[in-house]
């Protein structure tokens, strides 16, 4: 898989091209499975209308499109009440033909967005956020994979990165980035040896520069530097900051939580941003739901 060197400097882990490979994959085991009478389908939620969740709802139906799996929006008001989203996932919870849902956040703040991840019925769990599908992750028996973390695990698998033995290093213990990939890649599929790091970590720099692996989940731009880096080390960046740029055509651009350029001469390999972890992200949930679809015929998991 694509893993540019140009110049013979820090190696490029495309999680564009990652993602295109996979998703080719993916569109395979969709036609297979139509074969066999099992048609994947994904719902997704969206409320109110702010304009990032709904182009990130419009790449998920699109996605879906491209691989061929079905896929259906329930679009409701910014004044929803929880009761009525308590009730369309219901409706979803209980329709055979939907294999995945998927509840977009931010939620408005009349919302409780615990509950409603609570309310979505494990087996339908695509996004992984479930306490029950985490319980089953951090128990060595996933059954979903969190999107994002395994997103990470591809790339670093498909760009021909060892991760038994390596000390990795997880920048940030959020319950949709850091925690998940800090427990999965301690599971024994995986048997790196994981420190995880938050805004309370003593000596950061330091505790960076022993990774192999480091992976930054923060969301704050341009964050870890070159004094973070151990020479030669894999740098993993999920963050995604949009900063104010007036030389750029929109007026802002996308940066990671590296300061890419200021490590080319001492990481061996990192993802950049945009390009690198986001794209693998849509592509685990087409993942999952396919599995969904699967498990739900009786089938056991298709794996990547
Ligand atoms: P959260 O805000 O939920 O978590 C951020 C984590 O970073 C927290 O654990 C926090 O510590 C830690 N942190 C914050 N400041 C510091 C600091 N100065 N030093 C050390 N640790 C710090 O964010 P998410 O996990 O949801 O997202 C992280 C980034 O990844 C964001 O930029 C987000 O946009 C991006 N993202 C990208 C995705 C993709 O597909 N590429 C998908 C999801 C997220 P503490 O717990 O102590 O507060």
């Amino acid at each position: 898989m694509e893993t540019t060197k140009p110049g013979g400097g820090m190696r490029r882990l495309s999680g564009t091209e990652i993602s295109k490979q996979i998703k080719e994959e993916l569109k395979e085991e969709v036609i297979r499975l139509k074969t066999q009478g099992v048609s994947p389908k994904l719902a997704v939620i969206l409320v109110g209308d702010d304009p990032a969740s709904a182009i990130y709802v419009n790449s998920k139906k699109r996605t879906c499109g491209e691989l061929g799996i079905d896929s259906i929006e329930k679009k409701m008001p910014a004044n929803t009440t929880q009761a009525e989203l308590l009730a369309v996932v219901e409706e979803l919870n209980s329709d055979p033909s939907v294999n995945g849902i998927l509840c977009q956040v931010p939620l408005p703040e009349q919302c409780d967005e615990h509950e409603i991840i609570c309310s979505i019925h494990p087996e339908k769990d695509v996004d992984c956020f479930h306490p029950y599908n985490l319980g089953l992750l951090t128990a060595g028996m996933p059954k979903f994979m969190p999107c994002t973390p395994f997103g990470v695990l591809q790339i670093l698998k498909r760009s021909g990165c060892e991760t038994s033995g390596q000390n990795v290093v997880v920048v940030g213990r959020s319950n949709i980035v850091g925690r998940p990939l800090s427990i999965l890649m301690s599971l024994k599929a995986y048997n790196s040896t994981v420190t995880v790091c938050h805004s309370r970590s003593r000596n950061l720099p330091e505790l960076c520069a022993t990774a192999d692996i480091l992976v930054a989940a923060i969301g704050r731009a341009e964050f870890v530097t070159a004094d973070f880096v151990k020479p030669g080390a894999i740098v993993i960046d999920v963050g995604m900051n949009r900063i104010e740029d007036a030389s750029h055509p929109k007026g802002s651009r996308l940066v990671g939580d590296v300061d890419y350029a200021g490590i080319q001469d001492i990481a061996e390999a990192a993802t950049p941003v945009p390009g690198g972890v986001g794209p693998m992200t849509i592509a685990m949930l087409m993942y999952n739901t396919i599995n969904a679809a699967r498990f739900q015929s009786g089938m056991d998991r298709f794996e990547l």
